[in-house]
């Protein structure tokens, strides 16, 4: 029977591949979660190992042994290899490619993990050749040899400092057997205590909450923190990385791509005189290495990370926080390996034994969900911390009110009222751009994208047209070019909202926050330091404006469109509606001033506007988990997305049929579509999907492991790009 190891490579093919263990006098067999070179084809790759096996389904003869193990100690240590084959049978995706994701780029080309050192030393051969006087012609390998005699085991650094230019000469000498190297693996640096100043005092509400997940240290629990916008849930965050840098222990905390600003970074530093590693998808290879390593190395206390931090390695990990945890960015719904790290957090503190605390004003209808069914527990925050009450929302019907340019009159008059008070105003408008439409008022024509099913956005200040879906760029017509009669911009975009206050209120000084204005690094913290000085009366922003920054002196907001979220073919756009109102809404009466919220609707007598504004997010949240309950949709049912993209309709949905005729009538799965996309085709490609629904987990993946192989076959998936997605976040 041959003895062979288990490599995961960094291929699209479901499956590990056998190899000998290296070929003497390498030693025992390199341990799970080591990286190993290794051929393959005519190639050399990079794998990690897995397991080891006796048994193999390749003859003995075709196997090949490794070339060479590439770690001292395991880059991936036994819980984060078993994290990441989790991840990759729930969401059925390529363990090697799923493994080697995890690592950074330079890792997976065979950098060194940093976590060992190389050291040399003389052998007894190079002992005995210097007693008999040989290397009298190298003067640098005697010099060299004569150093390692006298100083034991050398660490390259040291070689560095004191032998200048050693690598030849060390070369030569290991060839002829006098000196040998080898990888010593490095003590992890302990953790002590290392608060640099203490917090404020905490209100009852957070004193109670850090107590309960304080007192789950050292086991798993999942807890939600569900406290509105300015309640406090960082310092809670804080003090619990305390009580684990106390017990010497380590902490992973996951935010937003978005959330993660310089604001937060320095208030962890103000609190912590801890090395913090900060992992984040701006970061070059070097930098990412860079900071793997310090997590790795257990030189960072705290690993601080947007979503695929929760891939980091944490030695010791005693906590994992996912701040904003309803926020979409935690899924990866592009690329390859498409997962949730939100989920794989709570996957990760059960495996571990730690608590977990997800975090946010507006906890996830799934997460909502897993509270009432007793699998979470959750603390409330209700109190704001400065004496800040909550503020009133309002809503303004558009059907009776005038507008001028997109603002009512009721939200002129309020702004007026706001800024003669003194106060600060937020207007909340969720699309980028001048105007969303350029029409010609002659003959109709409508500015099209030709890659995509959507109109182009006028860019008035660039004097361009843009489409948001595929980045295609052109310059602003002045005249139709169909007909050459004038043309206009239809609809509010920001930039164009900013022209309307401008004008309306000329003695105010205006800010914009969206991704035209905030393009460089520095941008945003100017924009959010033009309001905190108050220099800036007026905030006109995207989305962006939800995110983690406090403008304590914003008294209103308005909500200028409510309606683009009403009436969806997705299932959770009133979800995301929801919290989108309930985070700008967070965003006014933070200091001492009760804010105030107006949001336009054409639709005032929608029920999920409603409940919302009667009974809050709550009172939504209960009414929409019922629609989903009898609609059959997560979390009361098990969604996967087989989705498939084409230069052509025909192909896509041809490939999605196939696939559908292959899985038959499997047992406790229903098959829907394959339908084509919402917006049918983006960037020239045509987009469709067929869903696998399933009340329970286990026959889903029980269907899906069966199928995918034979998916994988079909002829019609070599005219696609084709991808599954487990738990889809969007639907289209
Ligand atoms: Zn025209
Ligand atoms: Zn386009």
């Amino acid at each position: 029977m041959p003895h062979v190891l288990r490599v995961a490579l960094d291929t699209p093919l479901r499956r590990l591949f056998d190899y000998l263990p290296p070929a003497p006098p390498a030693g025992a067999d390199p341990a799970p979660g080591t990286r190993v070179r290794v051929p393959f084809g005519r190639q050399r790759l990079v794998g990690i190992v897995v397991s080891a096996a006796d048994t193999s389904e390749i003859a003995p003869q075709r196997l090949k042994p490794i070339l060479e193990v590439l770690d001292a100690t395991p880059v991936l240590d036994e819980a984060s290899l078993e994290l990441l084959e989790w991840a990759a049978r729930y969401y059925h995706h390529p363990e090697g490619e799923v493994l080697s994701g995890a690592l950074p780029k330079a890792l997976r080309l065979g950098a060194p993990a940093g976590a060992s050192e190389e050291r040399w030393l003389a052998t007894g051969a190079g002992a005995a050749a210097l007693a008999a006087g040989e290397l009298r012609r190298a003067p640098k390998q005697r010099a060299l040899l004569e150093l390692l005699a006298a100083e034991g085991p050398c660490a390259t650094g040291l070689l560095d400092a004191r032998a200048g230019s050693w690598r030849e000469a060390a070369r030569a000498l290991s060839a002829r057997g006098f000196i040998a190297s080898s990888e010593v693996p490095l003590a992890r640096p302990a953790v002590c205590a290392s608060v640099r100043a203490p917090g404020p005092e905490l209100l009852p509400e957070q004193g109670a909450a850090v107590e309960a997940v304080g007192a789950a240290l050292g086991r798993f629990g999942a807890f939600v923190l569900h406290g509105i916008t300015g309640s406090g849930k960082t310092e809670v965050y804080l003090r619990l990385i305390e009580r684990v840098l106390a017990r010497g222990g380590r902490s992973l905390v996951l935010v937003p791509e978005i959330g993660l600003t310089p604001q937060l970074l320095a208030r962890f530093r103000a609190r912590f005189d801890a090395p913090l590693a900060v992992l984040h998808s701006a970061l070059t290879d070097a930098e990412r290495l860079a900071a793997w390593r310090d997590a790795f190395g257990g030189h960072a206390r705290i690993v601080l990370g947007t979503r695929s931090a929760v891939f980091a390695p944490v030695p010791d990990l005693g906590l994992i926080v996912v701040d904003e945890e309803h926020d979409a960015s935690f899924k990866q719904h592009e690329g390859g390996f498409r997962y949730s790290a939100r989920d794989l957090a709570v996957v990760r503190a059960r495996h571990a034994q730690v608590p977990v605390v997800l975090g946010s004003a507006t906890p996830s209808l799934e997460t909502l969900h897993n509270v009432g069914a007793g699998r979470y527990t959750r603390l409330r925050l209700e109190r704001r911390a400065a004496l800040a009450v909550p503020p009133l929302l309002k809503l303004v019907d558009l059907r009776h009110n005038a507008m001028r340019s997109g603002i009512s009159t009721p939200a002129a008059l309020a702004i007026e009222r706001h800024l003669g008070e003194d106060g600060q105003v937020l207007v909340f408008l969720n699309r980028r751009g001048y105007a969303p439409t350029l029409l010609c008022t002659g003959c109709g024509w409508i500015a099209p994208c030709r890659e995509c099913d959507a109109r182009l956005t006028v860019h008035l200040a660039a004097g361009r047209l843009r489409c948001h879906h595929c980045g295609a760029d052109a310059p602003l017509p002045a005249r139709c070019p169909q007909c050459g009669f004038a043309v206009k911009s239809v609809g509010q975009g920001t930039e164009r909202v900013e022209e309307v206050l401008a004008a309306q209120f000329p003695q105010a000084s205006l800010a914009r926050l969206d991704r035209d204005t905030v393009r460089r690094r520095g941008d945003l913290e100017a924009v959010v330091r033009r309001m905190a000085t108050g220099e800036a009366r007026i905030l006109i922003g995207t989305q962006m404006v939800t995110k983690g920054h406090d403008f304590p002196n914003v008294t209103l907001v308005v909500v200028l469109n409510a309606d683009q979220g009403l009436f969806s073919t997705d299932f959770r756009a009133p979800e995301r509606l929801a919290q989108t109102i309930v985070q700008v809404a967070g965003r006014a009466g933070r200091g001492t001033r009760p804010g105030e919220v107006l949001i336009q609707t054409e639709f005032p007598d929608h029920p999920l506007l409603k409940s919302l504004l009667e009974h809050g997010y709550e009172g939504f949240a209960r009414a929409a988990l019922a629609e989903r309950a009898q609609a059959r949709w997560p979390p009361f049912s098990r969604l996967a997305a087989l989705r498939a993209s084409a230069r052509s309709a025909e192909a896509a949905l041809g490939f999605l049929s196939a696939a559908r005729t292959l899985a038959g009538r499997p047992r406790g799965v229903r098959l829907l579509g394959p339908v084509p996309a919402a917006m049918a085709r983006r960037a020239g490609r045509h987009y469709a999907q067929l869903l696998a629904e399933s009340t329970e987990r286990a026959p889903l993946h029980t269907f899906l492991d069966e199928w995918l192989p034979q998916v994988e076959q079909l002829r019609q998936a070599r005219a696609v790009r084709w991808s599954l997605d487990v738990d889809p976040i969007e639907l289209f």
